[in-house]
């Protein structure tokens, strides 16, 4: 496979048909890190066509449960052979750090082999009483078919895997599309799907834009589900081209994440250092550019001065710079665009009222922070409000907006007060308080005295525009599958209900 043989259709890796090519930039220092294949649409229609072949007359579909899960962990194991070529990989093509790049890999390998145990542990189907000796009536689960997948830049391989590891188990042959700006830890995990025996035509990756890749993957009549993880603006896209031909469509969508802190969690040392170095977490790692980031603080008055104050001391802490370097703690942002969009949302909510805490501007360069780079300081945001677009729309940078609440109610209806829903966190050393906040808001996850964990077993997902469908857990396995009732009648007679 040389440089630009970035595209995988029926098993061979091949350039894009019209030889485009693209490159792929450090963020880091915004130089070349690779060159991959450009795909179009033709490429898109081949990758279609390979998936669909592979289906409807290949073998993997048919191949039983226990080969099937075997594979899966075979891939595993092979991504924990390759740990730190990964690693770097992802680091240097998302900015992030070695070490998150390394923790990426292994939940990556943990979903694989979640999946593979889920479905051998499986029966096969459900018998359902019919009311009648002489019926069988049993419900079974089917693959989907050809499944369209399209990846964000932030976790590239994660997201790929939370789609790829059940879209195998359940026996589906698919087309994968990562994100223009970061495709290499895709095209390293289809080598390895290669690698660990699939067939060929099962997986097929086509490098390339959003439009035509990703459109063409969404609208294309041969393609029976798109999942989508991104913005959206582009999740609405991917919807409205494939409603014609009536595919499934499972979308992972933005958040606006609120992380509520009750006076209560504050009162001892212990409890208080414990919420600020979470909340500092929660907004800041991989630059904020995560989907459940904790970027907006609703904390209770009576404590906000002193938390605020300790936040913005540790954020001031924080080490900025290449991901691979010794002692980094936070990476570049992702692309000049995504810069851009920062300095952007930054200056409306100065312009809207906000007083700037901390951050507000890159960095000064340094050995470990190339000028070229794309960093910017983590900030933090005082005296916010609900109609600031800082407070309402995802900003996907290291913004941190902060407002205030005195009464329980008030906390819930800011936390609540978002078009998206996919997590959020509350802080209370009171328990029934906490469980009761944690039942009262309308998010996919929600963490109670914690912010970020999630588990291979566990649905992820949002309300509102935060998505359709679920990831991860048996309802993620679900997503690729359709469900088919057999009703046999054992003892077969005429029904008269015509009576000539
Ligand atoms: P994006 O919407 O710009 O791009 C996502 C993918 O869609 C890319 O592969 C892109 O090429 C493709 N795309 C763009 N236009 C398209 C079109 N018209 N048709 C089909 N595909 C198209 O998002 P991004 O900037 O790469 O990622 C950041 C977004 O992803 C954030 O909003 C973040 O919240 C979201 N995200 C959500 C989750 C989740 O689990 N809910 C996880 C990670 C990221």
């Amino acid at each position: 496979m040389s440089a630009v043989e970035t595209i995988h259709v029926d098993g061979v890796w091949r350039a894009a048909a019209s030889g485009a090519q693209r490159e792929v930039l450090d963020p880091a220092d915004a130089k070349t890190l690779a060159v991959v294949a450009e795909g179009g649409a033709e490429d898109t229609d081949a990758a279609i066509a390979a998936a669909r072949r592979a289906f409807d007359s290949g073998p993997w579909p048919h191949t039983p449960v226990a080969e099937r899960a075997a594979l899966l962990r075979r891939v595993a194991d092979l991504l924990q052979r390759d740990r730190e070529e990964i690693a770097l990989l992802e680091s240097r093509d998302t900015g992030k750090t070695l070490e998150e790049g390394r923790v990426d890999v292994d939940d990556v390998t943990n979903a694989f082999r979640y999946f593979a145990d889920l479905v051998t542990g499986e029966s096969p189907g459900r018998v359902v009483d019919a009311g009648s000796p002489d019926v069988h009536s049993v419900v079974v689960h089917e693959p989907v078919g050809v499944c369209a997948m399209i990846t964000p830049w932030n976790y590239p391989l994660l997201q790929a895997s939370w789609k790829v590891a059940p879209a195998l188990a359940a026996g589906n042959t698919f087309v994968i599309k990562p994100s223009e700006v970061t495709p290499l830890s895709t095209v390293h995990m289809v080598k390895l799907l290669v690698e660990a025996g699939l067939p060929n035509g099962v997986a097929n990756l086509v490098t390339g834009a959003g439009d035509p890749v990703g459109a063409r993957l969404s609208e294309h009549p041969d393609v029976d589900l798109v999942s989508f993880t991104g913005g959206l603006i582009s999740g609405t896209k991917v919807a409205q081209a494939a409603a014609p031909s009536v595919k499934k469509v499972a979308l992972e969508l933005g958040g606006k994440n609120p992380n509520v802190v009750f006076a209560d969690a504050c009162a001892t040392d212990e409890g208080f250092d414990t919420a600020v170095d979470q909340a500092l977490n929660a907004a800041f790692i991989h630059s904020g550019q995560v989907c459940s980031a904790g970027a907006r603080l609703i904390i209770e008055e009576s404590v906000r001065e002193r938390f605020v104050a300790e936040l913005v001391r540790r954020a001031e802490k924080i080490k900025l710079g290449r991901g691979t370097e010794d002692g980094v703690e936070c990476g570049p942002l992702v692309s000049a665009q995504q810069l851009a969009k920062t300095q952007a949302y930054v200056a409306s909510a100065l312009e809207e009222g906000a007083v700037l805490r901390t951050g507000g501007k890159q960095p000064e360069p340094s050995d470990v922070r190339p000028a070229t780079g794309y960093f910017y300081l983590p900030t933090v945001l005082d005296q916010c409000h609900r109609e600031m677009r800082v407070v309402r729309e995802e900003t996907f940078g290291p913004i941190l907006s902060v407002e205030t609440f005195s009464t329980e109610d008030e906390a819930v209806t800011l936390a609540n007060d978002t078009e998206y829903g996919l997590a959020g966190a509350v802080w209370s050393s009171d328990t029934a308080r906490a469980r009761r906040v944690a039942a009262r808001l309308r998010h996919g996850t929600v963490w109670i005295n914690d912010f970020h964990p999630y588990l291979p077993q566990a649905e992820w997902g949002g309300f509102g525009k935060s998505g359709v469908g679920r990831e991860l857990g048996p309802a993620g396995l679900d997503e690729y599958r359709e469900t088919k009732h057999v009703y046999e009648n054992l003892r077969p007679s005429p029904v008269r209900w015509f009576g000539g």
